[in-house]
């Protein structure tokens, strides 16, 4: 959004008070972003009243969702724009300075294809990664998930596009690809003009010249094939993490959630990686507290998530979302004892992430360089390819940004590393 704005003529302000559009970007997963909105509009009230040409819009999971209530409740709120249409933003906002009557941006002639227009901007990057949304929406329908109801079904863009976009960041400074989607590897099954499977966008995006590290987030376990993990031996600069979100380690919980697989397909899948794919590893999603989940249910989730060894997860309380199939369940596991599942589950990590950060000790790590690290002390940060954070120090004057250094590790404390650089691998 921020890029198409760019071309409209917009560039970004840090202050509030100087803006002449103001965009809030929601997300509709977890929690209650609606409240937020709420005091966050209020608060900003005065901003419209001080400047009426000001253009305010909500964009986002929750604009698709609950469009019409927050117009209702906003009055001084210009439109909203749901996900479907991010790649309007800029004729949202045109209409909004044209108009003063508030809307609910709905493009009906809805283009068959998901299609990001291209955007040649010659700005240098703020970061060496970067992003590119590859698939949007979700066909997968888990029971307590608000993405299909919200995103739609899931919609690939054309390799060619997502080539031509990955060459115009390289061009821009970009050592490292990203590919985003709710599920990157159902890439390419439905729709594509020119038919390519994930695995063969892998092979495509590593073809082009300046790509050092190419990531994807997030897999759904029954989308993986074969030949993806066959990519991950063929390809040097497929990074050797994945997230692959499991949601529980019992069969009846995972049948009751509508994962589609079980226990035992998640276990084999992730033994092939482990075996197959020296030094990969598995980060996951965590769902606690399921309606219905006995202690013994959440307890296999525990000893799975040991077996796996997970390096790192992002662990949740269910929470009912409105329009999915689980909320006319009853959420009967109580608060308390959810937060004390949490808390378990969080203890079970931390203890597996520490012994994941003992085997660094000692040994180098390549690290992809983001910048100065922001502590007193000085040095730089960056990430391993395993996602770890790094913070190192270094030759001051010889490293930047974007460089590839190897840095031996002498700390570790949670999910992240220290140590010093020792010899830069490819310097600009
Ligand atoms: N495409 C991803 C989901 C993305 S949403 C997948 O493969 O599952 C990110 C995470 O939020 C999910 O993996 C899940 O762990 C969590 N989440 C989604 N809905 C939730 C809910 N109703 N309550 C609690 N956590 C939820």
């Amino acid at each position: 959004m921020e890029l198409l704005l760019f071309h409209s003529g917009f560039a970004r302000t840090s202050h509030l008070e100087e803006a002449d559009l103001i965009l809030v970007n929601t997300c509709s997963v977890r929690e209650k972003a609606e409240q937020k909105i709420f005091s966050l509009f209020g608060g900003m009230r005065p901003l419209k009243r001080a400047n009426p040409d000001l253009v305010m819009g909500v964009t986002g999971c929750l604009a698709q969702q609950e469009g019409e209530r927050l117009l209702k409740r906003i009055p001084f709120l210009d439109f909203i724009l749901g996900p479907d249409h991010i790649e309007d933003i800029p004729q949202a906002v045109d209409l909004a300075l044209e108009t003063q009557q508030p809307f609910i941006w709905n493009d009906f002639d809805k283009k068959k294809n998901y299609s990001i227009p291209e955007v040649s901007a010659n700005r240098p990057l703020a970061n060496p990664s970067a992003f590119i949304n590859i698939i949007k929406g979700c066909d997968k329908f888990c029971s307590f998930c608000v993405v299909p109801h919200t995103r739609g079904r899931e919609k690939s863009r054309e390799a060619a596009e997502i080539y031509n976009e990955v060459r115009q960041l390289v061009a821009r400074g970009a050592k490292e690809i990203i590919l985003l989607g709710q599920n990157v590897n159902a890439y390419g099954k439905h729709g594509l003009e020119t038919p390519v499977a994930f695995h063969q966008l892998l092979y495509g995006i590593a073809g082009i010249p300046g790509v050092k590290r190419l990531r994807f987030t997030t897999s759904y376990p029954n989308d993986f094939t074969p030949e993806l993990i066959q990519a991950y031996r063929d390809l040097d600069i497929l990074v050797n993490h994945l997230h692959l979100p499991a949601q529980s380690g019992n069969n009846r919980i995972l049948r009751e959630m509508r994962r589609g697989n079980t226990v035992e397909e998640y276990l084999a899948l992730s033994d092939a990686l482990q075996t197959g794919v020296p030094d990969i590893e598995l980060t996951s999603d965590i769902i606690v507290g399921y309606p219905g989940e006995t202690e013994s249910e959440f307890e296999d989730t525990l000893r799975f998530m040991e077996r796996v060894g997970f390096s790192s997860s992002f662990m949740f309380c269910y929470s009912p979302r409105p329009g999915t199939p689980a909320a006319s369940l009853l959420d009967n596991v109580s608060e308390p004892v959810k937060k004390e599942r949490l808390q378990k589950t969080m203890a079970c990590q931390n203890e597996l992430t520490r012994v994941q950060g003992e085997k660094y000790l000692g040994k180098e790590v390549e690290v992809l360089i983001e910048g100065r690290s922001p502590r007193k002390n000085g040095g730089f940060k960056g990430r391993n390819p395993q996602f770890w954070r790094v913070n190192f120090s270094g030759d001051e004057s010889g490293l930047q940004a974007g460089d590839l250094v190897n840095v031996v590790v002498d700390e570790v404390s949670g999910h992240a590393l220290k140590g010093r650089a020792s010899v830069t691998l490819d310097p600009i």
